[in-house]
């Protein structure tokens, strides 16, 4: 069932329940019942519903259609107020015929009591479900900042990140942006296969997370670029920093199906300066990559303002 639906549905109940008590001058106590019996299964029936409908978002919350599992819950968040509504309703209209002497007061309330406790179960129940959504949501969120294969944060979270630092505008520490890029990587994958290059990728950025610090940041940017933000260090530190990566990559050997693969990297970084956007980060560090690559590769270069 589509939200829409549910919405009507609650909606027609609602309005019928309310239409068919105006409508008897003097409703005797069979019919009050029986309206009340009427809202009663159909508030059952849309139970099942529901659990259809929070399917229905749920499946679409795991294909990432956030937003449609979001109004899934906004519309079952709503359908839980309607009832609430509902309950209001049905006592004024109560209050309203407790002079009636053609109706049983006692039994009516009764049958009210029913209906609420079952509603009041609907939304413990509606609230649970959507307890878990937002935690569904979360997990998905967190996972998607993360590149599968080598577990370190992927291009959308860099560009989270640099998002927010930029529109800080001032920053009170030095940040030094590197672009981090694989030499030869073809030749590994053309020679040993695309399988050892995964291997290989995985392997830096093992490497990486191993000799950062944690207020340092690695993003996977592209098929074989890797950004690194270094926080709170000076170009000095920047460069020592990146020296000891390019070693460190050298000096490590990956054995693949019992051979060695040799691995260098090239780094290009920069620092950042109030005011600078993602595109001039990206722009020069790019430059100075360049730079390394064009000077014989397994180098690092800093661009400067
Ligand atoms: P350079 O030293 O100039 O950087 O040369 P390069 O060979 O590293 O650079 P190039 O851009 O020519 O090739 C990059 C290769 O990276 C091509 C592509 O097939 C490979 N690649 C990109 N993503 C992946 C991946 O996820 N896994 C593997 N195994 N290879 C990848
Ligand atoms: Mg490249
Ligand atoms: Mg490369």
């Amino acid at each position: 069932m589509k939200k829409d639906d549910l919405k009507s549905l609650v909606t027609q109940l609602y309005n019928d329940l309310i239409d068919n008590i105006d409508a008897q001058e003097r409703p005797n106590k069979e019919q009050v019942v029986e309206y009340l019996q009427d809202s009663a299964i159909t508030i059952q029936s849309l139970h099942e519903d529901e659990i259809d409908t929070l399917e229905h978002a749920k499946q679409a919350f795991t294909n990432a259609y956030k937003i449609i599992a979001e109004q899934g819950i906004c519309s079952y968040q709503e359908t839980s107020n309607k009832f609430l509504d509902l309950t209001e309703q049905h006592q004024e209209n109560l209050l309203r015929y407790k002079e009636d002497s053609l109706v049983d007061v006692h039994k009516i309330t009764e049958k009210f009591e029913e209906i609420h406790l079952h509603m009041t179960e609907e939304v413990h129940r509606a609230n649970g479900v959507i307890h878990d959504l937002y935690d569904r949501i979360k997990e998905l969120e967190e996972s998607s900042q993360l590149d599968p294969l080598t577990r370190v944060y992927n291009r959308r979270a860099l560009h989270s990140y640099i998002t927010q630092v930029c529109a800080k505008g001032k920053l009170q520490h030095e940040l030094h942006f590197l672009i981090l890029d694989i030499d030869d990587f073809k030749n590994i994958n053309d020679t040993y296969g695309h399988v050892a290059g995964d291997k290989v990728l995985i392997f830096l950025a093992n490497l990486l997370k191993k000799t950062l610090r944690d207020g340092d940041k690695i993003f996977r940017y592209g098929g074989e670029e890797f950004v690194i933000i270094l926080n709170r260090i000076d170009d000095e530190h920047c460069t020592q920093i990146s020296q000891r990566i390019l070693k460190l990559v050298g000096s490590n050997k990956l054995i693949y199906k019992g051979t060695t693969l040799q691995v260098t990297v090239s780094i290009g970084s920069t620092k950042y300066h109030d005011g600078d956007t993602m595109e001039d980060l990206l722009e020069r560090a790019d430059t100075a990559l360049y730079k390394s690559k064009n000077n014989g590769k397994n180098q690092m270069n800093m661009e400067k303002k």
